[in-house]
This record gives structure tokens, sequence and C-alpha cells, in this order.
């Protein structure tokens, strides 16, 4: 690594640099912005983790789309899921007959957003599409289709680009698996 920040002391393994993060967010705008011509989505940001992918990808997307944000918990500061899943914070205003996109940093188990999206669909959704920064395909223990993502990560515990641990590293510009050490002392 060129940079000596501190927080890169605890990272064993950059999987994705900021340049790669940017190359990929890039694309994923304008296969987007394809997709959806025409039509004006809605687009869910989930916080805290995807705000930055958030902010970053609908800068690349060239559509007359609204913004939303929600916040769901399902982790704490453990690295282990615990099934349980929480509203925070909900929508501002409805998404009746709306194209929604659900924008999420990582899907692990899938089961925070197969709940998520079971909700919207509840609430009389047009369309709803998930994109993911981060896709665990090997770790899925629920049927939940993502329909666009950036890149597929191993089964190891990842930090930085809005992903945290204990709320920390979200500053972290690339992507990087955390030490173990870190969350097992
Ligand atoms: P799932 O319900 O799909 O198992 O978990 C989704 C949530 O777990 C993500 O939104 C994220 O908050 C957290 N998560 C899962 N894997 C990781 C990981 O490798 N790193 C971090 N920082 N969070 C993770």
């Amino acid at each position: 690594m060129e940079t000596t920040a501190n927080i890169y002391n605890d990272i064993s393994e950059i999987l994705f640099t900021k340049e790669q993060i940017k190359a990929a967010v890039e694309k994923l705008g304008k296969q987007i912005t394809e997709d959806y011509k025409g039509l004006e989505p809605v687009a869910i940001c989930i916080l805290k983790g995807a705000s930055i992918f958030f902010a970053d990808l609908i800068r690349e997307i060239d559509l007359p789309l609204e913004v939303e944000h929600m916040a769901i918990s399902s982790y704490g500061s453990a690295t282990k899921t615990s099934g349980e899943v929480r509203l925070l914070k909900d929508l501002d205003k409805s998404i009746y007959g709306r194209d929604v996109i659900i924008i999420e940093d990582i899907v692990d188990t899938g089961m925070t957003l197969n709940y998520l999206k079971k909700i919207l669909v509840g609430r009389g959704a047009n369309s709803i599409k998930i994109i993911a920064l981060l896709d665990k395909p090997s770790r899925r223990k629920v049927n939940l289709e993502v329909e666009y993502s950036c890149f597929e990560t191993p089964d190891a515990f990842v930090v930085g680009y809005g992903l945290d641990y204990a709320e920390k590293y979200r500053n972290l510009p690339d992507i990087g698996v955390l030490k173990p050490e870190i969350y097992n002392d």
C-alpha cells in the first residue's frame, strides 16, 4: 500500500482498490441508466453501510430518480448475523406504484434484504430490484435475487468504502479483509 494511514494496519488484504471500485461504480451507473430508460425510479439507500456507495453510484445514473433512506439493523457490532432484523428508519414517502431500487453494501446470508423486500412488496411497488456493492453468494441462506452487484467477495469479513466493524473503517477508501484478531479479541 502507498498509504501509511493507521487504519490500514488492521487490514490483512486489500480486495478492491478505490480505482477498481470507481470503475465498477461507473459501469453499473451506465447499466442502470440504460435499464431504467424512460422511468423515474426511487433509489433507496440502506444506512449506514451503503451511504458512500450510494452517493457515488447515483451520480453515475443519468435519470430523474428520487432518493430515500432506510435503516435496518441485523448486525449490531458483531460479525455474524443474529437473524433479528429491526426497522430503525422508514421511508419518508410512499412507494406505491413506483420502480424501486434498493442499494445495499453487502448481501451475505440475504436475510436482511429478504425481510426488507417483503415489506416493500407489501407497499405496492411496481418493481423492486436489488443493487449490492458486494455479494457473498456462498453464504446465502435464503433464496434472494440480487439483480446487480459490483463484486463477488469470498467468505471473509470485509470493511471499507462504507462497511464497518463496530462503526470503524467506513472511511477506508478501499475494501479489505479485517484481520480476525481485531474481532476475536
Ligand atoms: P445478511 O442479512 O445478508 O446476512 O447481512 C447483511 C448485512 O450484514 C450487511 O448489510 C452488513 O451490514 C452486514 N455484513 C455482512 N457481511 C459483512 C462483511 O463482510 N463486512 C461488514 N462490514 N458487514 C457485513
